[in-house]
């Protein structure tokens, strides 16, 4: 093992301890295991005489509990004294720590509270290029408080990949850093493809490389393996146990729900060589000495925003190219390494390039609630190391209006604030809330539980089986809601006390449902540290009404309803419609859905809704009087062209019951139906173009001449003549066919007629024409007149003027094929100028014309 000092990262300590005087901030990047994480701690503490503690922002856990164990064994004290750690339910520290290792939400939540950040004299943003959202939150709030009530904390961020640039701009001014790091080089094979439908699990094609490797070579040296998650690495495990090969190694795993001795084993050094089965926190975040052989499983578990659920998920997908670039380097810390990857080459040029950040994937509503808890409440406006996109924003806040957590205006409510304390999805603290005030916390915690892990359904193919489930199961459900088909499936698990057999028997899930079991035994212990019990207090109504109350309350924003008995389509709130799964059991016309999934079928994309919930108008008056709204209704129905009077009740935008409720009032209906003539939508027979130009001869004198006091016929104006001429119909019926210019000539009064005939006349006597010349008026405040060039021989140019004499005519002077030839508002001086060459072209083209 090296020793601490010669570790690459003090070649640079100099350079970190002087830019952190000089300026206050340092942009760090060194490669994995050059001592960032274990060291740089250690040299603010010894060498930066600062006053107060060192925060260290870890992404894991399992890295900030085994990083505070490390640092505090080189100082040679005890853990929890000068160095300590603190992580979701475990606070190691003491009124002597100095170094403290944390995990994001912790620091954020600090942040947020206390912006001053008493007693921290410097934060340590550890693995940056891991872009987790609280540590880019993280970094944003810490930095506003610099700029504002602590300019002299001391940041530093550090990142494993040297794509530093635009965090520098970000932090500016700060100084950079940059540490080398000793690589040997490592040869990295692909196993061949992981994606065929008949490719082995992920575990068997990792113990099956890691025999063909053992046979191969005679390597000596450590072996890491990476796995998405913990049941993998079991399977790894167990597989890898299970071959002759392995029987010189000690087969170790390495992941967050080891006991702290387990962790310490797989990362330290032993005298038998080691295979360690580890997630993807081995990738960066933990360096273990000796690796000289890498098998990657090439997945990892990743948070990504889940649309089925409506909250985000961990889903394991397969890693970018450069999680495997950083995981292949692992083999070659202490010589020339291998990389063996669970995927074929093409596979892995149809990768991601990279990671995207997690601002740009998952949900953001629990972001959202927590900065408009701590007073944040434009979003829009905060400095976010990479914003969000505007859609994800409004859809987060959205959803936290719809839940009650903010109001229309954005602002937090009493149950926001109360549901920000929780470390949970807004979802699931609403639900828990409401669980509370009615007396079922227990079992909605179970919902909760039931609605985020996998199905305890067991997959069936057997037809006995099947008959089993329904009969045990479904047939005795009350049917309000499937979630109590789930709840009574869970049961009868409990009973056969999870027994994989036993349970699959009657077609559930043993170990699915043990495991619900214990995620909603973690749930209700969140709640209760939020002070909320679970009381036995005697409540008015039915415990299935009070528990569909709270999926009511956290899942309004999917409330449904059936377009008509007997149909599982629906429409939905916020404008969207979908279809209820045909395998709910749910019948009632309104309903919530607590999964949508959208699914393309022969190239429609339909919302199928499933987990859904009976709600009683009733209650949607009693528990959201805001959102309920009631009344008549006077609308035009562009089915029936016609305007009609009904009842209508809604839920925000939701119609959930209308009826005709008499005549329609005669100054509201022709308004709307003037507002669809205004836009085109109907179309009167008599509006033609002599009505159009007699509203632009109007708005001609109006433009040119104010003193007539003539009013333009505007947008509006066209709006009231057209409720005029419509008065007393009802439908397109009724007025398509009325007369409409007298109406349209009223606008002026009859001396006002005057001055439109005399400044805007409708058409000009030419001398040497039989009929007179019309003349055309556009909006744009111009008059046109055309006719053939001849006709405007020996006119004078005085005489082509409109307005009062103000405004010149524009003349078209047409060819004799009625093209025009020239356009000019100065016929004198077309003559004098332009008319030889016109002329010259056209007396050629036409001989037997005049041509002076
Ligand atoms: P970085 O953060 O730059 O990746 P670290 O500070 O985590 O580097 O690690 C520096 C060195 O200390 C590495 O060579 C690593 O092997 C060693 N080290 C760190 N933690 C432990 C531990 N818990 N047990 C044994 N060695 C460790
Ligand atoms: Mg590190």
């Amino acid at each position: 093992m090296a020793l601490p000092n010669e570790l690459p990262i003090y070649e640079v300590a100099d350079e970190i301890v002087e830019g952190l005087r000089a300026v206050g901030r340092v942009v760090l990047s060194a490669p994995t295991g050059s001592g960032k994480s274990t060291q740089v701690p250690q040299i603010l503490l010894d060498r930066c005489d600062l006053e107060g503690e060192i925060v260290v922002l870890q992404p894991r856990r399992l890295a900030a509990r085994l990083l505070a164990r490390r640092v505090a064994a080189e100082r040679d004290v005890k853990l929890g004294d000068e160095v300590g750690y603190q992580i979701r339910f475990e606070n190691i520290v003491s009124s002597k720590t100095r170094i403290r290792f944390v995990t994001e939400a912790i620091l954020l939540r600090q942040i947020l509270e206390d912006p001053s950040l008493q007693g921290v004299a410097a934060i340590v943003f550890d693995e940056f290029h891991e872009r987790h959202l609280t540590s880019d939150l993280s970094i944003a709030c810490a930095l506003k408080s610099v700029q504002t009530v602590r300019p002299d904390l001391k940041l530093i961020v550090m990142s494993a990949t040297l794509d530093i640039d635009s965090l520098e701009g970000y932090l500016k001014p700060c100084r950079r850093v940059e540490a080398s790091g000793r690589m040997y080089p490592v040869e990295c094979r692909f196993m061949g493809a992981s994606l065929n439908r008949d490719a082995a699990p992920v575990w068997e094609r990792a113990a099956s490389a890691f025999r063909s490797h053992y046979k191969a070579t005679d390597t000596t040296g450590d072996v890491l393996i990476f796995m998405p998650g913990a049941f993998e690495i079991r399977k790894t495990i167990d597989a890898i146990q299970g071959l002759a090969e392995s029987k010189s190694y000690e087969v170790l795993p390495l992941h967050g729900e080891l006991s702290p001795a387990d962790q310490d084993r797989a990362v330290s050094s032993g005298s038998i060589p080691k295979v360690i089965v580890s997630t993807n926190v081995a990738e960066t975040s933990i360096t273990i000495e000796g690796v000289r052989t890498v098998i990657d499983g090439g997945q990892a578990r990743i948070a990504r925003y889940d649309m089925r659920r409506g909250i985000n998920s961990i889903l394991v997908e397969p890693i970018s190219r450069a999680s495997a670039e950083q995981r292949a380097g692992r083999a070659g810390r202490t010589g020339p390494g291998v990389c063996l990857r669970l995927w074929s080459e093409a596979e892995h040029l149809a990768r991601a390039d990279r990671d995207t950040a997690e601002v740009l994937r998952v949900d953001l509503s629990e972001t959202l609630l927590l900065l408009a808890a701590a007073g944040i409440d434009q979003p829009e406006a905060f400095a976010w190391f990479e914003s969000p996109n505007p859609q994800a924003l409004s859809r987060a806040s959205d959803l936290l209006v719809d839940l009650g957590a903010l109001s229309h205006a954005g602002l937090i409510t009493e149950i926001g604030l109360q549901m920000a304390r929780f470390p949970l999805h807004p979802r699931y603290a609403r639900m828990l809330i409401e669980a509370h005030r009615r007396g079922v916390l227990e079992q909605v915690t179970l919902i909760a539980s039931l609605s985020q892990g996998r199905s305890i359904y067991r997959a069936s193919r057997e037809k006995s089986v099947r008959q089993a489930q329904l009969q045990q199961i479904e047939d005795h459900a009350d049917e309000r809601s499937d979630f109590f088909v789930h709840l009574k499936a869970w049961g009868l698990a409990r009973e056969l006390k999870f027994n994989a057999l036993a349970c699959a028997h009657v077609g559930v899930h043993g170990a699915a449902s043990r495991q619900a079991g214990e995620v909603a035994r973690q749930l209700l212990s969140v709640a209760q540290r939020q002070g909320l019990v679970a009381t036995e207090t005697a409540h008015a109504d039915a415990i299935e009404e009070r528990i569909a109350k709270c999926l009511l309350a956290g899942f309004s924003d999917q409330l449904s309803k059936r377009n008509d008995r007997g149909t599982n389509r629906c429409r939905m709130v916020h404008g969207r419609s979908g279809e209820l799964r045909r395998e709910s059991i749910v019948s009632s016309e309104l309903f919530v859905a607590a999964e949508i999934e959208e699914r393309e079928v022969r190239g429609d994309v339909t919302v199928l809704l499933g987990m859904a919930t009976a709600v009683e108008l009733t209650w949607l008056e009693a528990l959201y009087p805001d959102d309920f709204l009631g009344g008549t209704k006077t609308t035009y129905d562009s089915s029936i062209r016609r305007v009609v009077c009904r009842s209508e009740q809604r839920f925000r935008d939701l119609v959930l019951e209308s009826s005709d409720y008499g005549e329609p009032d005669y100054d509201k209906a022709s308004e709307l139906l003037a507002q669809e003539v205004v836009a085109g939508r109907l179309n009167m027979k008599n509006w033609d173009s002599s009505v159009e130009q007699w509203i632009l001869r109007v708005n001609f004198v109006a433009l040119h001449c104010p003193e007539t006091e003539i009013a333009p016929i505007d947008s509006e104006a066209r709006q009231l003549l057209t409720e005029q001429i419509c008065h007393g119909a009802l439908s397109y019926k009724d007025i398509k066919d009325r007369p409409v210019l007298a109406t349209v000539k009223e606008w002026i009064s009859p001396e006002q007629h005057y001055y439109i005939d005399t400044y805007a006349p409708a058409t000009m006597d030419l001398p040497r024409r039989r009929n007179p010349a019309k003349i055309r008026y556009e909006e744009d405040g111009r008059a046109f007149i055309a006719s053939k060039l001849q006709d405007f021989y020996d006119v004078p140019s005085e005489s082509l003027k409109v307005a009062n004499g103000q405004v010149a005519l524009l003349v078209e002077l047409l060819a004799p094929n009625q093209r025009p030839a020239h356009l000019t508002d100065d016929l004198d001086g077309f003559w004098a100028g332009a008319y030889q060459h016109v002329r010259k072209e056209l007396a050629g083209r036409y001989p037997k014309h005049e041509w002076r």
